[in-house]
């Protein structure tokens, strides 16, 4: 038996959506609909100092607009801590995390005495400074009220799960390769998870199917297959797309006020010009990209 397809758009409301999101959204979207499937929508709200109920408000009105539908309720992660707290307490229980107490400009202190290291997708690579503090250490600065981070020892992990594998719509069958991140953040003192951990959570626990997002996250998904394997989860397909660019090449973000959902519909566009320099045509209109 085949599982209906179930695909996700998970923004994050730090902002209003673009023509990127607009892509996004309308693939992901497009891709349930024709398999007869289900679209679910995430707000990804974790970050409290950087998301804005507004920007999540403004998602949905953008999203309506566009003529997208979502099934079943929104689901915004900054409600659901407790999936994440039972997700860390297992990968506690199997000693995979450890705090980290150091500042980015330590961080990048300790990389330049060792010579310089490669730079991760996220940026720095952690070069695993804390893992080395003893439990008295770690102990007493939690006890000092220092603030931390909590970082997957990849290593010890990988060494748990083996070799682990995912397969890209686009790409085929990709080895993961996790350890290239570094121990990443999973959670931090304040927040009990991290981009990484709620969005393998959730896409488990929404029971996502195919995963569809754009090529800047293709290696983060080896750091959520990783997590996948330690925390029994299923593990979904990927298809990682391309991602929206302007007339220059350049892709679009957030600083881009005027390719906005919403000020494209101020400035007279309907939902149909949008759609279509959102790069999505619909194939029942008979109309080729
Ligand atoms: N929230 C992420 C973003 O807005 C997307 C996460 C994902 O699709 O996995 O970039």
């Amino acid at each position: 038996m085949t599982l209906a397809l179930v695909t996700r758009f998970a923004p994050s409301p730090t902002g209003l959506l673009h023509l990127g999101h607009a892509h996004a959204a309308l693939y992901a979207w497009r891709r349930a609909r024709e398999a007869g499937g289900s679209f679910l929508l995430r707000i990804e709200d974790i970050d409290a100092t950087r998301c804005r109920d507004e920007f999540t408000q403004a998602a949905l009105v953008d999203l309506v607009w566009l003529g997208i539908e979502w099934d079943g309720p929104v689901r915004r992660q900054s409600a659901h801590l407790d999936d994440y707290r039972a997700a860390l307490k297992r990968l506690s229980e199997l000693d995979l995390l450890y705090p980290c107490f150091c500042t980015r400009a330590e961080i990048a202190a300790e990389i330049a005495r060792a010579g310089g290291a490669p730079h991760g997708a996220e940026g720095m690579v952690y070069p695993g400074t804390c893992r080395r503090l003893s439990a008295a250490e770690r102990q007493e600065r939690i006890a000092s009220d220092a603030s931390f981070a909590l970082r997957l020892d990849v290593a010890a992990a990988l060494a748990r799960t083996g070799a682990l594998h995912w397969t890209d719509e686009m790409a085929g069958e990709i080895a993961a390769e996790p350890a290239r991140h570094g121990d990443v953040v999973l959670a931090r003192k304040e927040t009990p998870t991290s981009y990484h951990l709620a969005v393998t959570v959730d896409d488990a626990l929404q029971r996502v199917t195919l995963v569809t997002r754009g090529a800047d996250l293709f290696a983060a998904t080896d750091i959520h297959r990783l997590l996948q394997a330690l925390l029994d989860l299923p593990v979904p397909r990927y298809h990682h797309h391309a991602l929206l660019t302007d007339a220059a090449g350049r892709r679009y973000a957030k600083r881009d006020r005027s390719l906005t959902i919403a000020a494209l519909r101020q400035s007279g566009r309907d939902s149909a010009t949008v759609r279509r320099m959102a790069g999505f045509v619909n194939p029942a209109a008979g109309v080729v990209r």
